[in-house]
């Protein structure tokens, strides 16, 4: 049973289902009828002889007397039981006890009888017996049998072969999931669907569900292949510049001033290596979750205050400034890993420097919010246009890549303090506009 497909067992269950249910209302069946007729001849024996006892009565009519009328026996006895005379059907005993106004059945036979006594009109007493077969009831159960063992088969075929016809099409769309799936892994391809016809029931819902789940595993392979290949085409330019320029110091710099420069260049591209790697080891503990945060008690304003005052040198180099505001007097305390939100608000105010206009003035500010609080930086730069607004979070996209490159920059930062900040349990909000400026909002709740 095991080994059977599923659509044989459901066909197979319901069969027997049908089988029995057939053999139980044939049952029911019979014994209704049975009874039903049994009772209809026992009605109709006695009304026959009451209707024969009116033509006893007379003396005269007791010579032309019919002992066989409308499928019933008469017989007639005399007042102390002796039989008479009369017409006794084949296997019938007639010297059965009489009895009074009962229809009674000869046992091991098919014959009924009933009796009456009666006195004629000349005073004479005699008793009536009335005898018919229920030979009727036995064709009718021969006929309702013969009817159970022809057609009750012919239907239970006829019903297997349609329903194992409706179960058969009922799981084609189970078969076309498996064929699916069959098909991916033969050819290792993540973009075939299943592509079910729009249904409500569950098969069409399952249908439905693995082609979402395709869609999702698919633009995450899609992602994964896309940040393996942009990581190594960013560790492959510093390797590139490195490996050139030993060569070119090797071959050559003759001075020592020469040696230098070239060392300069290579220490340049060893820094920017160390800086990917460290930013890529952070992702890649993050997706492992091995990434672990480590809350205390920070004075946040304090903490931002030092993080603007340590970036001011930088901002200057682009005539910048940095304010800092905060409405409230009282420092604001949160509980944060320190180090991940100075990584996270020196990332924001870093992007400002480089993506805001010269002499602008960055803004940071922090405001209490339900017992959180949001950090924002803002900037009147270039800002983001709509259309790559929602791409920014994107390991490695960058909206302009040479400007980007120019500033040492790869294009992971966000996505760092994106997780950062959702870490917390909090969240990271943006409003840009293109050649006006960008504001970035980094919301913790209260913890
Ligand atoms: P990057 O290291 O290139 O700055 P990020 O992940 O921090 O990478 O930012 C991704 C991209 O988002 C940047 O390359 C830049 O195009 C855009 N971006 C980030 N911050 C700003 C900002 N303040 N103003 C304008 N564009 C920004």
């Amino acid at each position: 049973m095991r080994r059977m497909q599923i659509k044989t067992k459901v066909t197979l269950w319901y069969s027997i289902f049908m089988v029995a249910l057939m053999i139980l209302m044939f049952l029911i069946l019979i014994y209704f009828s049975e009874s039903l007729l049994m009772s209809g001849q026992k009605t109709q024996l006695s009304e026959v002889v009451e209707d024969q006892i009116e033509d006893l009565m007379e003396e005269d009519e007791e010579e032309e007397f019919h002992f066989y009328e409308e499928g019933v026996y008469f017989l007639l006895y005399s007042s102390n039981g002796e039989y008479e005379r009369g017409q006794i059907p084949k296997g019938f005993d007639e010297k059965l006890p009489l009895q009074e106004g009962i229809v009674q059945k000869q046992e091991g036979t098919s014959y009924y009888y009933y009796d009456r006594f009666l006195i004629n009109e000349n005073g004479k007493e005699i008793w009536l017996r009335g005898v018919s077969s229920n030979v009727g009831m036995q064709s009718y159960n021969l006929i309702l049998l013969n009817t159970f063992f022809i057609i009750i088969p012919i239907l239970v075929v006829i019903s297997c072969i349609v329903g194992y016809g409706i179960t058969k099409r009922a799981f084609l769309p189970i078969r076309r999931i498996q064929e699916t799936a069959e098909k991916i892994i033969a050819s290792k391809e993540l973009s075939t669907r299943i592509a079910l016809p729009e249904g409500k029931d569950e098969i069409s819902k399952l249908g439905q569900t693995f082609d979402h789940m395709l869609d999702i595993l698919e633009q995450n392979f899609a992602k994964e292949k896309q940040f393996t290949s942009d990581a190594s085409h960013e560790l492959r330019t510093p390797i590139t510049v490195i490996m050139t320029e030993s060569e070119f110091a090797l071959k050559h710099a003759d001075t020592m001033e020469e040696m230098k420069e070239s060392m300069e260049v290579v220490k340049r591209q060893a820094d920017k290596m160390s800086g990917l790697l460290q930013h890529l080891l952070f992702l890649a503990r993050a997706d492992a979750g091995t990434q672990k945060i480590q809350p205390v008690l920070v004075n946040v304003t304090e903490l931002t205050k030092e993080m603007a005052n340590e970036l001011v040198s930088c901002a200057r180099k682009r005539n910048m400034t940095i304010t800092f505001t905060q409405k409230e007097q009282e420092d604001v305390w949160m509980m944060l890993d320190q180090m991940l939100y100075m990584r996270a608000v020196e990332n924001l105010i870093q992007n400002a420097i480089s993506y805001g206009k010269e002499s602008d003035d960055i803004h940071v500010e922090i405001q209490r919010e339900d017992g959180g609080m949001v950090v924002s930086v803002t900037d009147h730069g270039i800002g983001i246009s709509k259309e790559n607004l929602p791409k920014i979070w994107d390991r490695f996209f960058q909206v302009d890549e040479a400007r980007s490159k120019e500033n040492g920059s790869m294009g992971l930062g966000l996505s760092m303090v994106k997780w950062i900040v959702e870490s917390h349990g909090g969240e990271i909000m943006v409003e840009s506009k293109e050649q006006e400026g960008s504001k970035f909002s980094l919301r913790f709740p209260k913890r």
